[in-house]
């Protein structure tokens, strides 16, 4: 669903991404994790071309995102995206955050908008909150109508940038928990996270990206978790200071 074939991004001098590979399957959830300023973020950036890359490919179930002629406003309305802030409209109520992309990017319905993005708040456990405003609710279910918002599109992967760590700790579980639900669900994820709770439960593999933007482990659950001793030194480190 997802390839990344030796990707390298600079900002000016900086190298930021150093030779990426990856790949995510269909229905796979992938955790990355790793020191801030690892490059994580704009990583998952470069998926839906967020950030350009300079060198190496991307593709996106077949599609080649590196390629100047692909049509990114298409390829992004099919690639879920969560950030660690949430971006809702502030002046749109809930219904409205979640149909306005429907309608202005997939072309549906007032009235299928609001069908699907209804049926996805429901999921969430949000239905009741439908006619209120983003500032009148808490950032958990801020976060969880931005889960709906990009669910509504009926994305074909989902990206998660840190979803919870501008939480509320008592707020983070609640969030969480619909990514499980997700997960379970056989969605194909990546998710950038260092809730090692959440990468232990659902995940399929971890990479753990390091300094200078390099992918220095891309193992399976039962590796990452299970056999320390055979990870990297850096690895290691990062573990003991978050677990
Ligand atoms: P992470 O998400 O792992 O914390 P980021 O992808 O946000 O890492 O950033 C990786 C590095 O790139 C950091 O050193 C950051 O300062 C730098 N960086 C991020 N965005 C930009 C930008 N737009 N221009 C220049 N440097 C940037
Ligand atoms: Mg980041």
């Amino acid at each position: 669903m997802i390839e990344l074939k030796n990707v390298s991004k600079w900002y000016g001098n900086y190298q930021v991404l150093t030779d990426c590979s990856t790949r995510i399957n269909k229905g796979e959830v992938v955790v990355v994790c790793g020191p801030s300023g690892s490059g994580k973020s704009t990583l998952i950036k470069t998926i839906n071309a967020l950030e350009p890359i300079q060198q190496g490919e991307i593709w996106v179930d077949r599609v080649p995102v590196h390629d100047p002629a692909t049509n990114l406003p298409k390829l992004r309305s099919h690639v879920g995206m969560v950030f660690q802030h949430f971006e809702l409209f502030p002046h749109l109520s809930v219904t409205e955050n979640l149909t306005i992309a429907q309608i202005k990017v997939l072309g549906r319905s007032a009235d299928e908008a609001k069908q699907r993005g209804l049926k996805m708040l429901d999921r969430v456990g949000l239905m009741a909150h439908k006619d209120k405003f983003p500032g009148q609710l808490s950032g958990g279910q801020q976060q969880r109508v931005a889960i709906a918002r990009a669910l509504s599109m009926d994305p074909i992967v989902m990206l998660f940038d840190e979803p919870t760590s501008a939480l509320d700790p008592e707020m983070v579980g609640e969030v969480l928990d619909v990514m499980v639900g997700l997960a379970h669900e056989g969605m194909t994820m990546m998710c950038v996270t260092h809730e090692m709770g959440f990468a232990r439960k659902v995940s399929n593999r971890v990479i753990f990206m390091d300094v200078g933007g390099k992918i220095l482990e891309d193992c399976t659950r039962d590796e990452f978790f299970n056999h320390p001793e055979e990870r990297q030194t850096r690895t290691k480190d990062f573990l003991n200071k978050i677990l």
